[in-house]
């Protein structure tokens, strides 16, 4: 059993409508508590925001959906169901991966399928390589699931359990790249199975293996997107948490936090005074600190996750080699890292995300037209340009991915763009982000497991925290988690889900 807040937790605040702050309303409204939700933008949602453009519906942050169950279970702590409020379609393939020298490979996460395609993409060696690889993807994460990402840590002694043998015996320890590398030898495509310690804020030779973890919710669990687009997902969790009582305050920033000795005693807004048993804060660490009124001490500085760029481009035609998710590589691989990471420039052969939601939702864009998000990974403020310089930068940036997605086959798109949106790390600075980065705090091994920092707040009895910036970390599935292990911080330990209304789960 680990450690718990202490004293009355009847009434719970909420700070931040973001998917870690939704998960854990719904998981302490599924326990019980009365839960009041304060969110300072206008839509539930936070990173996974929704903004319109001249008739195109755009999602502001996550597009690659995984791991839905772990939404699921958060429906499930209110006895409601995921399908029920979104429609989630697999998407086959799950990306599309399109290298510098002219190849293209789909990622099915059908294991047949994947078998055929790597066969054919790069013989019969790499296909049965990737056998034993999505083998071992599977054994990595049934490890670190339960163990390591699902659960809360009183301290590093926590890791000190058959599951830590286990994930060292399977190389979790060693450096994801070399790991990888003994699977498969082709270039590309260890390249498809080791980019996403990107997602992790760390290059590929650095991360440990153990964020493979990744690979395997993407290219072997699978990749979904929501009907209407990811923002459908936040805005069903607040409807659902609206639904089982909660009381949701949207357009309300919290300005403040009283105390009367070590207990938050009321979240106070630019509206009004909430008085509180119990708070779960999710916004970013600084906006944290600033409400507790106190930071941390660690040895080391955090650092912080490379940045994005993100051109939202509504377009009057589309390409057909682009798949739902494509990965455009550049021919660059180790220097790219270098620059996002250690030297702190642009990226000079861009390794892009292209998105285009459109084509499994039309709606999200006027009739006949189509909607792309390309995301370009970029340095944080703290080692490349800063905020102020982004402004002067953007325009030339934004020139330079359309020239260079040009080159790679959409053709004729700086004409085809009829609504855009550029979205910088003077943006991401702008909306409160340290390091003008969304990505929060990078996945160093100092900046892992119980080394994150804790969701248990020193010096404060009955204040957690949830969201990208604490345990287990970034992304969709783990801040939905967070938010699950921030209410059992506040009602012990996680209850079984409630049965579906109507008898149904
Ligand atoms: C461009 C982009 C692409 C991404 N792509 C993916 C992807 O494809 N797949 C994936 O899994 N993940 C992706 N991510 C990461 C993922 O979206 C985030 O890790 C996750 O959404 C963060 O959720 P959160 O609840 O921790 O934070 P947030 O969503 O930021 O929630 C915190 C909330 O707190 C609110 N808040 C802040 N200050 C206050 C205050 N003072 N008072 C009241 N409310 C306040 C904020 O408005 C916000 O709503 C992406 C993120 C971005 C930005």
């Amino acid at each position: 059993m680990t450690r718990t807040v202490t004293g009355r937790t009847d009434h719970v605040v909420v700070v931040g409508a973001g998917l870690a702050g939704l998960s854990a309303a719904l998981h302490l409204l599924g326990a019980g508590r009365r839960v009041t939700v304060v969110e300072r933008d206008p839509l539930p949602g936070g990173r996974a925001g929704r903004r319109e453009l001249g008739g195109y519906r755009l999602d502001t942050g996550p597009t690659v959906l995984t791991m839905p169950d772990l939404a699921d279970e958060a429906f499930a702590a209110v006895g409601e169901r995921l399908r029920d409020h979104v429609e989630l379609l697999p998407l086959h393939p799950a990306y599309r991966a399109c290298f510098a020298d002219g190849t293209a490979l789909d990622v099915h996460t059908d294991a047949d399928a994947m078998e055929t395609e790597v066969e054919r993409f790069a013989g019969a060696g790499e296909a049965a390589g990737y056998r034993r690889l999505r083998d071992w993807l599977g054994r990595l994460y049934a490890v670190q699931m339960r163990r390591f990402i699902d659960a809360n840590f009183d301290s590093p002694l926590g890791l000190l359990t058959p599951d830590l043998a286990r994930l060292a015996a399977l190389g979790g320890f060693g450096r994801l790249d070399t790991r990888i590398g003994r699977f498969l030898t082709d270039e590309r495509l260890k390249r498809v199975f080791s980019f996403q310690a990107l997602y992790a804020g760390v290059a590929p030779s650095r991360a440990l293996a153990a964020y493979a973890v990744i690979a395997y919710m993407d290219t072997v669990a699978g990749v979904y997107f929501p009907r209407g687009g990811v923002h459908a997902l936040p805005r069903a969790m607040a409807a659902a948490a609206a639904g089982a009582g909660a009381d949701l305050r949207l357009g309300r920033a919290v300005t403040r936090l009283e105390r009367s000795g070590n207990r938050v005693t009321a979240v106070v807004t630019d509206h009004e005074r909430i008085p509180c048993d119990a708070v779960v804060l999710t916004p970013d660490l600084p906006v944290v600190h600033r409400l507790l009124g106190r930071r941390p001490r660690r040895p080391l500085a955090l650092r912080h996750a490379p940045s994005a760029v993100v051109l939202h481009a509504g377009t009057t035609r589309t390409w057909p080699h682009l798949a739902h998710h494509t990965l455009s590589f550049g021919a660059a691989w180790r220097r790219t890292f270098d620059e996002l990471t250690r030297t702190g420039t642009l990226m000079t052969d861009p390794s892009l995300l292209i998105t285009r939601p459109t084509a499994h939702d039309p709606s999200l864009a006027p009739e006949g037209r189509h909607l792309h998000y390309v995301l370009a990974p970029c340095p944080n403020t703290d080692i490349g340009p800063g905020a102020r310089a982004w402004s002067d930068l953007a325009p030339r940036y934004r020139d330079r991915l359309l020239a260079t997605l040009e080159r790679r086959g959409l053709t004729g798109i700086a004409a085809a763009v009829e609504e855009e949106c550029l979205v910088t790390p003077a943006d991401w600075t702008a909306q409160g982000h340290a390091a003008g980065t969304p990505f929060s705090v990078a996945h160093t091994f100092a900046q892992t497991g119980p080394f994150r920092p804790r969701n248990l707040v020193r010096g404060t009895d009955n204040a957690v925290l949830a969201g990208c910036g604490t345990t287990p970390g970034v992304g969709v599935p783990t801040v939905l988690v967070s938010g699950k292990l921030a209410a059992a911080r506040i009602t012990g330990t996680p209850r079984r889900p409630r049965a579906a209304r109507g008898g149904r789960r």
